[in-house]
């Protein structure tokens, strides 16, 4: 019996997302030499090329060969915003009426491209709109690095002479990248690699919530720079607002940045601090003095990020004078401390408001959407 054609195309290899070492690997699985790999790579990620017969280099028995076992299948963009500030989101389709979302800030001659690394988020921060949506799967290699092919493809980046469209890359989209282990390693390879996107290390951020034994993990394993959502001074706080610090308190969490820094040879990195100021919960002087005094042993700059509103939370962004008040008492206590400007918020595309299309397998979407009505309903009275 015939195979259907959508089956086999579902049995092929996606080489977006492989990274050199696997690609040279995969090669020689099928009887290839392993250094098609950096023509294969070159075409893929500086040309980007998605059709092997433009391979010209690659000869025709191979092409045909890849023809028929591989494919090079970037995600497929459903909807394309552009906000009056430059920032522009794509929501990319990743099957089972799911959709995760990419963003580009654009700033000078700076390009910033905020990633996705899962289809929700399992972790429900009280603060985030990616938490409140539940948790559906992980992406895969292909689907992230896929982020940053399109958005480079979208501003016709990859033709010859155009100028550099992503010249950053923070895994600060939908989902918890320590928790997408593999897939988000591998692509972040692809970042950095020559033959892939030639980031240096310094301009691929990931930033966690603070999944303590994945964090000692990617320490063994990768040289990118770290955020870590700290977003609290104190652990009774954190544990309210970001739940996975009841697993790993604060003084845990701040020994793994401390030995991920160890492990990097080059000694004068730091890490990135990232809170988000929320008026009423987390923004009051004595929030800042506490936070001043509790990462006064780790190398870091920190990060302010003034709250970004959805419809499901009930949180308000502070007023200028409560975050310049905030900003005074770290700057002061000699941090480097800078203030996040809300980007995109027209078309929703500022921090914390991804949400994308998540069919919760956690029901949790549901649950959120349920008191938030109930709140509503007793205001009203
Ligand atoms: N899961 C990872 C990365 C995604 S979130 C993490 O939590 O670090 C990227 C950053 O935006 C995090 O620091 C997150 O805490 C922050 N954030 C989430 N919701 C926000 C909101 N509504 N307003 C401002 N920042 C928010
Ligand atoms: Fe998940 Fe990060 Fe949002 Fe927390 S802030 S729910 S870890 S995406």
């Amino acid at each position: 019996m015939e195979t259907p054609a959508a089956v086999v195309q579902q049995m092929k290899v996606n080489l977006l997302g492989m990274s050199r070492k696997n690609m040279e690997v995969y090669l020689t699985s099928i009887g290839e030499k392993p250094f098609r790999a950096q023509q294969i790579l070159k075409w893929i990620h500086h040309s980007g090329i998605d059709n092997f017969d433009e391979m010209t280099n690659l000869g025709k028995p191979l092409r045909a060969k890849l023809q028929e076992l591989a494919e090079v299948r970037p995600p497929n963009v459903v909807k394309q915003l552009d906000s009056i500030d430059g920032t522009r989101k794509w929501a990319v389709e990743v099957g089972g009426n799911n959709l995760v979302e990419t963003v580009l800030i654009p700033d000078g001659q700076r390009g910033t491209l905020c990633v996705s690394s899962q289809v929700g988020c399992s972790l429900d921060c009280s603060f985030c709109a990616t938490g409140k949506q539940g948790f559906m799967r992980d992406l895969t290699a292909s689907e992230i690095i896929g982020q940053v092919w399109l958005a480079i493809k979208s501003y016709g980046g990859f033709e010859a002479g155009s100028k550099r469209i992503v010249t950053n890359v923070v895994m600060m989209g939908m989902g918890e990248p320590l928790l997408n282990f593999d897939s988000v390693v591998e692509a972040m390879s692809l970042m950095l690699d020559d033959f892939g996107y030639g980031l240096s290390k310094r301009r691929v951020t990931l930033s966690t919530s603070g999944v303590v034994p994945m964090l000692d993990k990617l320490g063994d394993v990768s040289t990118v720079s770290l955020a870590i959502s700290l977003h609290a001074p104190n652990d009774a706080l954190r544990s309210e607002l970001v739940p996975i610090n009841k697993k790993y308190p604060i003084a845990e969490l701040l020994a793994a940045c401390q030995r991920y820094l160890d492990k990097q040879e080059d000694t004068h990195r730091v890490v990135t601090i990232e809170y988000t100021l929320i008026a009423g919960v987390n923004d009051g002087l004595e929030h800042a003095k506490e936070l001043a005094e509790v990462l006064r042993d780790l190398p870091c700059k920190i990060n302010l990020i003034p709250f970004n509103p959805f419809s499901l939370s009930n949180y308000v962004r502070p007023s200028k004078n409560a975050i310049n008040r905030f900003w005074l008492v770290l700057t002061e206590a000699g941090y480097v401390t800078t203030v996040r400007t809300p980007r995109g918020d027209d078309i929703d595309a500022a921090c914390g408001q991804l949400a994308g299309q998540v069919q919760d397998r956690t029901k949790r979407s549901e649950r959120h959407r349920q008191r938030a009505e109930l709140e509503q309903a007793i205001r009203l009275v």
